[in-house]
């Protein structure tokens, strides 16, 4: 869908918190990516609404709040910022968000900026609450009363949130997993007949690419060592990164960040009924994820104007 394009001040939002605006030249990096938070206009809303969301209202950050999303902002990796420095017309939050819906990032119009818009109760999440939530979606009542539960070390949801969505707009801006061959999906993605591109056979045929996140129906909860046990084998860091090459990168960048940048360890556990553990993963333990990471601190190393 097009975005319209709007005009609106964001004056009255950083003005709660008692920020002044930055100058327009010469801004530190930091104030000038903190410009960029607005409560989200109408054409943010209409992608949602496009979406069958129509209970979705714009939400006013409280000046604690800003405050978070600014701190989030400038922790976030120099290449990340950069991006967003270039590219990214505005921050938003969102309420009444129903489902699974998180955070979406829009392009504007045929610009290369975007628009990202988060879920404002993610906020107050942290990463293990935001990652059961999502987790637990895709499994369903079989009577073997098993769960999956993920531990994140008091990790945030927020900072998770930002990290995989400026690495959409770092990839789209340098259509890093656009190229077909590009060395994010070297032996993991694969052209296939109509322009599209799908996964490599040995992962199309594996227990990972049978969730929701792939089309593909509820798994059985007893089910959840199989399917675990094949993402322990895989170069996947979540069953979500299964679900597109930009996905695949922005998952591994996010947990790889959060883990190596911010030092929390990011676990899962699968336990029966009575609480009891059957088996726990670290997915970045996991020896085809770990093959991966040179490459994304190659891409994190880049130096740049304002890398620091
Ligand atoms: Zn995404």
């Amino acid at each position: 869908m097009r975005t319209l394009i709007f005009v609106r001040t964001i004056g009255a939002a950083l003005a709660i918190a008692g920020v002044a605006l930055p100058p327009a030249h010469g801004a530190p990096p930091t104030a000038a990516l903190a410009s960029r938070i607005a409560t989200p206009g109408p054409d943010i809303l209409g992608h949602f609404e496009a979406a069958g969301m129509r209970s979705v209202r714009p939400y006013v950050l409280t000046p604690a709040e800003l405050a978070q999303v600014e701190t989030a902002l400038a922790e976030l990796p120099a290449p990340h910022r950069r991006v967003l420095q270039t590219n990214l017309r505005h921050l938003g939050f969102v309420e009444g968000v129903p489902g699974q819906g998180t955070a979406l990032t829009s392009k504007v119009g045929d610009t290369m900026q975007f628009d990202i818009t988060v879920r404002a109760s993610a906020l107050r999440e942290s990463l293990a609450d935001f990652l059961t939530t999502k987790e637990r979606r895709l499994f369903e009542a079989d009577g073997s009363g098993q769960s999956v539960s993920f531990e994140a070390d008091g990790a945030d949801a927020l900072t998770y949130l930002l990290l995989h969505e400026a690495t959409h707009i770092l990839d789209m801006s340098r259509q890093l997993t656009d190229k077909p061959g590009n060395a994010y999906g070297s032996g993991i993605w694969q052209a296939s007949g109509n322009d599209g591109v799908t996964l490599a056979p040995h992962l199309a045929a594996s227990p990972v690419a049978a969730s929701r996140f792939r089309g593909a129906g509820p798994i059985p909860a007893g089910r959840a060592r199989v399917t675990y046990d094949a993402l322990a084998n895989s170069p996947f860091v979540s069953l979500y990164a299964t679900a597109a090459p930009a996905e695949d990168l922005a998952e591994l960048m996010a947990w790889h960040v959060v883990s190596q940048h911010h030092g929390h360890k990011i676990r899962f556990t699968v336990r029966d009924a009575g609480g009891a553990l059957l088996a726990h993963y670290e997915p970045m333990q996991f020896p085809g994820v770990r093959a991966r990471l040179p490459l994304l601190d190659k891409l994190l190393d880049e130096a740049g104007p304002d890398a620091s």
